[in-house]
């Protein structure tokens, strides 16, 4: 349980719901901001007053997925107001305070540095990255099922990347009967692809590989996607680009192409707020538990 904890949850979309109702039934102490227009109402939790003492209390304060813009804007879909991190506001937490983010940003990391605030990625966390590609790899089914003719079983799946969201991609195509092929660039992913029973391609040498597929799915954040790689694909190629902004596709050259080519990012927050709100809320728990047994064993 999380009794006496303080917890502001700032911004965000539908995933956050799921968080605050969790903070809720741990009894933590949650106060929100940036959910005004949200019909559903939160008996539980406090609106957060940005100028009060309420502030002083607080152990995190979860921010969007997103963490901040550039000028430390929060953003949220249940609210029109504007609502702005700043390093006066950071300095009025207590010392401990946490600041939960899904990616970082460099005002973020700036401002977390000068005011001396512990501030967590949470997406860099592989615990929370391999959930979250349960959701991310389901969101890829439905996409392929919406923007292809043909079913995903017999189909030749091209893969690119072996991390958290490659490896679920590759296995569950391969399960759905797909015939799936994955780039990789080391020797030791070559042997993991090969003992999956997948097909490797060898990614430092894309030219020389076959790239005759229905569907190609990126996971890697680089260029990897690039013109020589289209130029293979046959016309009726689907590319589904998950990897972070800007992806790693040339849509340009896919688009002149002709060849559907998309980027579909934050797909667990469109296609499993539910489920990815708990995975997030989860791993706070944990964090802020820890935190308490840091302070205990400091004193
Ligand atoms: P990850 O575990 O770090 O995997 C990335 C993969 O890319 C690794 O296999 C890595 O290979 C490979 N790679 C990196 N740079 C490469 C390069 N220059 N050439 C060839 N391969 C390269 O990351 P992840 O958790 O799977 O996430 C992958 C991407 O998807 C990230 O951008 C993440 O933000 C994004 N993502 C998107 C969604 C969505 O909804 N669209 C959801 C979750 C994650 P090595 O192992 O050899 O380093």
């Amino acid at each position: 349980m999380l009794t006496g904890y303080h917890v502001a949850v700032i911004g965000g979309d539908a995933r956050q719901i799921e968080i605050i109702r969790r903070l809720n039934k741990w009894n933590a102490t949650v106060y929100i901001a940036g959910f005004d227009q949200l019909n559903e109402s939160f008996t539980e939790a406090i609106d957060l007053d940005f100028d009060s003492k309420q502030v002083e209390k607080l152990d995190a304060i979860i921010l969007p997925i997103a963490g901040t813009d550039d000028e430390g804007k929060i953003e949220g879909i249940f609210s029109n107001q504007l609502i702005q991190l700043s390093e006066d506001w950071l300095k009025k937490t207590p010392k401990h305070c946490l600041i939960l983010t899904g990616i970082t940003k460099p005002f973020l990391v700036n401002i977390a540095a000068k005011v001396d605030r512990t501030l967590i990625p949470l997406m860099d966390r592989d615990d929370v990255a391999i959930y979250n590609s349960i959701p991310t790899v389901e969101g890829t089914i439905l996409l392929v099922i919406q923007h292809t003719d043909i079913t995903i079983h017999g189909s030749k799946v091209i893969v690119l990347g072996l991390g958290r969201v490659g490896m679920g991609l590759a296995r569950t195509f391969s399960n759905l009967g797909a015939d799936v092929s994955v780039g990789v660039r080391s020797s030791q992913n070559i042997a993991r692809v090969y003992e999956m029973g997948l097909t490797p391609i060898d990614m430092n040498e894309m030219q020389k590989a076959n790239m005759e597929c229905d569907i190609l799915l990126n996971t890697v954040p680089h260029l990897v996607v690039d013109a020589s790689v289209i130029k293979q694909l046959p016309a009726h190629a689907l590319i589904i680009d998950l990897a972070s902004k800007p992806g790693g596709t040339d849509f340009q050259f896919a688009d002149k192409r002709g060849i559907k080519a998309m980027l579909a990012p934050g797909l667990p927050g469109i296609v499993a707020p539910k489920t990815a709100g708990r995975i997030i809320a989860d791993v706070v728990y944990r964090l802020l538990l820890e935190q308490q047994g840091k302070e205990t064993e400091d004193e």
